[in-house]
């Protein structure tokens, strides 16, 4: 395939890194290079907030009134719905997932658009009573200004969303820097800014490595709010850099989420939800149920049922619509992945399918991971609480609900968690009990724009999606009037 060179879009121009310089784009499944990005740094930073900030305080963004940013968000959706197959099969080429995922997924997106767009003009303050009978106070809900928006490889423009929507509803201006990892499709929507009619500068996409350009962005005075998804250790370092300057931040990292499956549960859903939760996207998703905490009396039979899909599911060409796993993204992330199963094994999980392996040679030269599954895991082991990102279950035992409460919980992470029982009085009171932002019952991996996502403990701060979301990116501001006929004594606080 002919290797095609992508520009930045930087205060509504395309442009090439200062420097001229350019990574590759790997396609996991041939590992051949299809594409070059733009690899950015310090100077293209730079020039990318500059004209965001330029846009957000002199041009014509911050002067729209709210129904016209909200118009233009919902031509954006319109834009995005009649693109899905390109944007779909960049991403697939760009991160390995499955064609049918993506397209799927990048046939939802507009509705982030529609969504948020509906909400840039119903963003009200409020008048608060006060105990001043001579003051007026209200409250005014302002945008931050520069918006950096950082996303992950595994769904760049869904990621994307969760950010863009509220932040430019909200009346931000955005810095977007995809993965390098996965760049392309975020470079192609960028196109589709200019075709809805968005002001230059409002939307500027830069890309690079994080690890060389990442502190330009983030730690740049321009830049007022932070929106981040990636892992634990890059959001704790974002945190330390936004923490210095008070910056705010939504930071979305990862997990290691318990799917509970008790004795009451319909099994054949459960076993769909488990599967669903660790074999989808190769197990590349943060919300991965990637510790299946199962009852001890269906222990056998139920790891019976897992097993059996497990091993017919079939290894393949992402683009393909009977392949059910994908090649992993890259090879780091192949060979993180065979280092966690290689330490699982040293520290005496049992390996009952998959495990560390060379590329399967019924699937061509992509790289892929077998589904893998452990028993014999202990909640204390690597394997169980450090995230693998990887098509890997592993199985731990527990007697009650009591046990299965304390092993979901005792994990550093809580993105999610799924509980299979068809005890109703259970499916009530367990989701309260469960330290975790997300909890599904009797399902998995469910999502939607209207409704609230975002980790506790160290899986994240701040809420994507639904309501909550937009107000992640404005700040209120408190208003004083007096309407007093003299001044009070100056000295003296009223
Ligand atoms: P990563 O942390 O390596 O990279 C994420 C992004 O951060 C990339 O764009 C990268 O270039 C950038 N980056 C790296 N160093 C930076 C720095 N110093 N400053 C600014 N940006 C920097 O993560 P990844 O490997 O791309 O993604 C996988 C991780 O993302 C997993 O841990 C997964 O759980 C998590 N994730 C979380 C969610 C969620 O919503 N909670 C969703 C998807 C993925």
């Amino acid at each position: 395939m002919r290797t095609q060179d992508y520009k930045m879009l930087i205060g509504g121009e395309w442009l090439s890194a200062e420097s001229g310089e350019y990574f590759q784009s790997i396609n996991p499944y041939n590992q051949e290079e299809w594409a070059r990005v733009p690899r950015a740094d310090a100077a293209d930073v730079n020039a990318a907030v500059k004209a965001a900030h330029e846009a957000f305080t002199i041009g014509p963004w911050s002067k729209m009134i709210p129904s016209e940013r909200g118009a233009l968000l919902r031509k954006l959706g319109d834009l995005i719905a009649q693109n899905v197959k390109e944007l779909a099969t960049l991403e697939t080429r760009d991160n390995g997932k499955l064609y049918a995922e993506m397209s799927a997924q990048v046939g939802y997106i507009p509705q982030w658009y529609y969504y948020f767009g509906g909400l840039a003009d119903k963003i009200e303050g409020m008048v608060h009573p006060t105990d001043k009978p001579d003051m007026f106070n209200y409250s005014r809900h302002e945008p931050y200004g520069v918006v950096a928006a950082i996303t992950a490889w595994n769904s760049p423009l869904l990621l994307a969303a969760y950010k863009l929507a509220p932040a430019l509803a909200a009346g931000n201006t955005v810095v977007l820097k995809p993965s390098e990892h996965a760049s392309c499709s975020t470079l192609q929507f960028a196109r589709l800014f200019e075709q809805a009619g968005f002001p230059a500068g409002v939307v500027n996409v830069i890309t690079g490595y994080g690890s060389e350009m990442g502190d330009d962005l983030t730690g740049h005075p321009q830049v007022s709010k932070i929106s981040f998804t990636g892992s634990e250790a890059t959001g704790r370092h974002i945190n330390e850099i936004a923490g210095g300057d008070f910056k705010s931040t939504t930071l979305e990292l990862g997990g290691k989420s318990p799917n509970i499956v008790f004795a009451d549960a319909n099994l054949d859903n459960a076993a769909n939800g488990v599967i669903a939760g660790i074999l989808a996207a190769s197990g590349q998703t943060c919300v991965a149920g990637s510790r299946l905490l199962l009852q001890d009396s269906i222990y056998d039979a139920f790891l019976e049922r897992v097993m059996t899909i497990a091993r017919d599911a079939k290894l393949g060409d992402p683009m393909l619509p009977d392949t059910n796993i994908g090649p992993v993204a890259s090879k780091d992330q192949y060979d993180k992945i065979n280092r966690c199963l290689e330490m699982a094994m040293a520290e005496g999980a049992n390996c009952i399918l998959g495990g560390p392996a060379d590329k399967n040679p019924e699937a061509g030269q992509g790289l892929f991971i077998q589904p893998t599954i452990f028993t014999n895991v202990s909640n204390n082991m690597h394997i169980a609480q450090e995230e693998v990102f990887g098509p890997v279950l592993s199985v731990i035992r527990f007697k009650d609900e009591k046990e299965a409460i304390e092993i979901a919980n005792d994990t550093r992470y809580g993105l999610a968690a799924g509980i299979w029982s068809q005890n109703m009085k259970r499916c009530l009171e367990l989701p309260a009990k469960i330290k975790a932002g997300t909890v599904w019952v009797n399902t998995y991996r469910v999502v939607s724009y209207m409704t609230p996502f975002g980790g506790y403990k160290v899986s994240g701060t701040g809420k994507e999606n639904g309501i909550e979301a937009i107000k992640q990116y404005l700040q209120m501001k408190s208003v004083w009037l007096s309407t007093a006929e003299t001044s009070s004594n100056p000295f003296l606080i009223r």
